[in-house]
């Protein structure tokens, strides 16, 4: 699945290709799209200009010169590909876009699990989203704030949206263990100190993300990446004691029950 390093990557790469070109189509290819983007969505966008791409959590938002928004979620397995008009199109090619001056957008999914959606202007409403973890606005004192009111374990509290934007699985159990932190620590508890330290490591886990995991180097091996995502079982790094998957609200959490403390 894409976290915020991979979309922040796709939110780059889409910019690159399309931004201050005009919309000559925009065509949904799978029924799951069809939807989303009904004949009358399509034919508004057409003639429009793409004035920017922004990134919020992990969601692309392809701003129009007329205020209208398309809004991008790849889910678990969507992607971008950019051709030409005219070239054979990319396998699992589910919405299309087609610039004036011939560029081609591809929205790739196997699973076909994305969704772009066009919303009129003035139509869209983010939905409520925590400070960008690599921006100035994710403060310690912030982050310290928030923790002070969760009652649950800290591992959950990192995947809720409201409380940081876009940290993923995978993510979070690598912060924990940058930051020495068990998983299931009370979010509430957790020291002035641990609090700057958790941050820190959740800007350090993203800024060095493998983002080409997901852009299919498949030279890469998920285990040389990890520190304890998926290595249940395996050493830890730091002091070789055997990592634990953890089941904590529906999901799996990896983390070192020597090192990593409550
Ligand atoms: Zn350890």
């Amino acid at each position: 699945m894409p976290e915020l390093p991979e979309v922040e990557f796709a939110a780059k790469r889409l910019r690159d290709a399309v931004a201050g070109r005009v919309i000559a189509s925009l065509e949904p290819l799978h029924p799951s799209q069809q939807r989303y983007l009904p004949e009358p969505a399509r034919r508004a966008a057409e003639g429009l200009t793409i004035a920017r791409v922004e990134r919020r959590a992990k969601i692309q938002l392809v701003h129009l010169h007329n205020g209208a928004i398309l809004e991008v979620h790849f889910r678990m397995t969507g992607d971008w590909e950019f051709t030409r008009v005219g070239d054979a199109p990319p396998r699992h090619e589910r919405v299309r876009l087609e610039t004036a001056d011939g560029v081609r957008v591809s929205l790739v999914d196997g699973r076909a699990l994305s969704v772009v959606r066009l919303h009129a202007p003035g139509a869209f409403v983010l939905p409520a989203i925590g400070p960008e973890p690599l921006t100035d606005d994710f403060t310690a004192e912030g982050f310290r704030t928030a923790l002070a009111r969760r009652r649950g374990p800290i591992k959950p509290a990192l995947l809720d949206q409201k409380l940081v934007a876009g940290v993923g699985n995978i993510y979070a159990s690598e912060a924990l263990w940058e930051a020495r932190i068990n998983p299931a620590a009370p979010a509430h508890r957790l020291s002035r100190e641990r609090v700057t330290r958790l941050r820190d490591a959740i800007r350090l886990v993203l800024e060095t993300a493998p983002t080409e995991r997901y852009y299919g180097r498949e030279d890469v091996n998920e285990n040389d990446i990890w520190r304890v995502y998926g290595r249940d079982g395996e050493p830890c790094r730091r002091c070789g004691a055997t990592l634990t998957r953890l089941p904590q609200a529906g999901r799996s959490t990896f983390y070192c029950s020597r090192c990593q403390r409550r």
